[in-house]
């Protein structure tokens, strides 16, 4: 066995070389999450809030109101009691006429006289017409017209309306008893513009004579 046989032992003399001390690695900072800048959300305004038109009750029919002072009931009553549901029904087609009666018309009135008129009669469903024995070509047959009675002396409602700017097919001072007064319909009714007349009994016939001056 060659001498020294351990040289190959390590020597106890022999400091073992200090390890290094590395420095402890420090992960690198992350880095910052960029967060891409959110696109605008561009929210659509809503659709504007469409309010639909005063709806009346058309289940009943005679609850509509037409203008300020009138209702449709008024204008579909007759004295012949029989026929107001014909009327009531009938007269529906004709609603449009009636809103412009009582607009250029019958509220123009109560403004001129200070006086609301009882409507005696305006729709007239073809079948009450004819019991009537009212004309074939009436404006009351598409609620065009209106017989109106009034408190003060009819002559003076009459002379009143006639001197205004109210436009009307007719004004008639019918018989002492009531004016009937209509819209102007240059399709239905192209001769009836403006006319003037006074109605009375002639050997039991209504004669009508046009005037063009106070009565
Ligand atoms: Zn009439």
């Amino acid at each position: 066995m060659p001498w020294p046989f351990f040289a190959k032992f390590p020597d106890r003399n022999i400091k073992p070389t200090p390890v290094k001390a590395t420095t402890p690695s420090v992960p690198p900072a992350p880095k910052p999450i960029v967060l891409p800048t959110p696109k605008p959300v561009v929210v659509q305004a809503p659709p504007p809030l469409v309010i639909p038109p005063l709806v009346t009750v058309v289940s009943d029919p005679h609850n509509i109101q037409l203008s300020a002072h009138f209702s449709y009931l008024e204008l579909v009553t007759t004295e012949h009691r029989e026929y107001i549901e014909i009327n009531a029904n009938d007269g529906m087609k004709y609603i449009e006429n009636m809103r412009r009666l009582c607009n250029e018309v019958l509220e123009p009135i109560i403004a001129l006289l200070g006086e609301e008129p009882r409507i005696s009669s305006c729709f007239r469903s073809p079948a009450l017409n004819t019991v009537i024995g009212g004309s074939k070509t009436s404006q009351h047959m598409e609620a065009g017209a209106a017989d109106q009675l009034f408190k003060m002396p009819l002559k003076t409602a009459f002379n009143k309306i006639m001197a205004s700017k109210i436009p009307y097919s007719q004004l008639i001072y019918e018989f002492g008893r009531w004016i009937h007064i209509g819209i102007i319909d240059k399709k239905m009714h192209p001769g009836k513009v403006g006319q003037n007349l006074v109605a009375s009994m002639v050997n039991g016939k209504a004669v009508y004579s046009l005037v063009t001056k106070a009565i």
